[in-house]
């Protein structure tokens, strides 16, 4: 298992022109989360859940990966066993820049599931057409995003990534979704990139903190990576 866990949330996609969720002026000011992306949302506001996740897909269609990712991708290629990817994004800048194996904590937007067996299909940028339904059951499709309040199968693959893990860099994550601060403390070094302070992340576990955009921190965080991994 990999040695370096590079972990991320919505801030390292920012730059590519994906609003995060949390800072002032993004697309999530303009929409209710508990009326798009929470548990229940699919029964009693199905069609405007789905076209806001049309948009999104639309939206990501015009994005494209930045530095941090591009970055992210050549360290991995250089050291395919020793780093894990894993996001709480649902975009597919990653796998773009050619990073491989991404764990996908929140689901990923190019696929859309069955309710009822949770097989996937990609459907890449495109509108979800509401008269498909699964290949394999019949049952109906949906985003394969994971709303609040509902399981998020994949954080089993975290907790098992994070028993291998010695040095976590955590690049454009409030920490209000997933705390990380209790790894943080148990590996030799721990990286924090953000834009400023978070008030779910203590900043005191961090061997290091840099309050930079993700484009401009990630050449300090990935020669922090090399000389850890040539020592
Ligand atoms: P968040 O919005 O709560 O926090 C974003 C963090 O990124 C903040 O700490 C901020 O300081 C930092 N940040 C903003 N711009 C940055 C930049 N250019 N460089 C470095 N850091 C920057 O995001 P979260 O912690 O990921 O939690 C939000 C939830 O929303 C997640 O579950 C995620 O699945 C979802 N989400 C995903 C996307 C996406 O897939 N691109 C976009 C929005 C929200
Ligand atoms: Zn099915």
């Amino acid at each position: 298992m990999a040695k370096v866990v590079i972990f991320s949330g919505a801030g390292i996609s920012a730059e590519s022109g994906l609003s995060t969720f949390r800072d002032s002026g993004g697309l999530w000011e303009q929409y209710k989360i508990e009326e798009i992306c929470q548990s229940g949302c699919l029964s009693w506001n199905r069609e405007n859940t789905l076209d806001f996740y049309d948009k999104r897909r639309a939206q990501l269609n015009s994005a494209k990966p930045n530095y941090a990712h591009e970055q992210i991708a050549k360290l991995q290629a250089k050291y395919p066993n020793d780093i894990a990817i894993i996001t709480q994004n649902v975009d597919d800048l990653f796998e773009r820049s050619g990073c491989k194996k991404v764990l996908h904590l929140h689901g990923f937007l190019p696929n859309i599931r069955c309710e009822k067996c949770a097989t996937t299909q990609t459907i890449g940028y495109t509108k979800q057409e509401r008269t498909f339904t699964c290949k394999a059951c019949k049952g109906s499709l949906r985003p394969d995003i994971v709303f609040f309040g509902e399981p998020a199968p994949m954080y089993e693959h975290l907790y098992e990534a994070m028993e291998d893990c010695e040095f976590l860099a955590i690049i454009g994550s409030s920490g209000n979704v997933v705390a990380m601060d209790n790894f943080a403390l148990h590996v030799k070094v721990a990286i924090l990139n953000n834009l400023e302070k978070s008030d779910a992340i203590n900043e005191r576990v961090y061997t290091k903190v840099i309050y930079k955009k993700a484009t401009e921190a990630v050449d300090e965080i990935v020669g922090d990576v090399e000389r850890f991994l040539q020592k």
